[in-house]
């Protein structure tokens, strides 16, 4: 970790903030890293290194082929917000693969966790999702 931009061309940005020295020696330097981003100054920093630095990092990372999610791990929850409809009915376990679209209760869309905070559009996971699905006999 370093406490400086990495972009090589942060100090190209010249700006007031990056001016340093006395007079006759001057000269721009590199900003801080925003602690929102890591390790850049700024958005523009940030996509400045990763045109340098995409290939080195892919590499790094390696090339992986086509993925696929198959028909039986494509189910999802969805919540529909609509205000003239009770929270009740605004919930969906969908497989649009397999055609299905069901009708399912705020407790069986939401952990108890998610219920309790209040939030009507946390919706459980796509794991949860298949077994709920099997649960009602959807999916196998
Ligand atoms: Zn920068």
């Amino acid at each position: 970790m370093s406490e400086w931009c990495q972009n090589k061309k942060c100090p190209q940005k010249k700006n007031q903030n990056q001016m340093r020295g006395s007079k006759g020696a001057k000269y721009y330097q590199s900003n801080k890293v925003s602690t929102w981003l890591g390790h850049w100054c700024s958005n523009s920093c940030r996509d400045t290194w990763w045109q340098d630095n995409k290939d080195t990092c892919i590499q790094a990372v390696g090339f992986i082929d086509k993925q696929i999610l198959p028909l039986e791990d494509a189910w999802y929850v969805e919540y529909l917000y609509d205000w003239r409809q009770e929270t009740q009915d605004r919930y969906r376990l969908r497989n649009k693969l397999k055609g299905v679209d069901h009708h399912i209760t705020q407790q069986q869309a939401q952990t108890e966790e998610q219920i309790s905070q209040g939030h009507g559009w946390y919706t459980i996971d796509t794991t949860q999702a298949k077994e709920l699905a099997i649960e009602l006999g959807l999916a196998s």
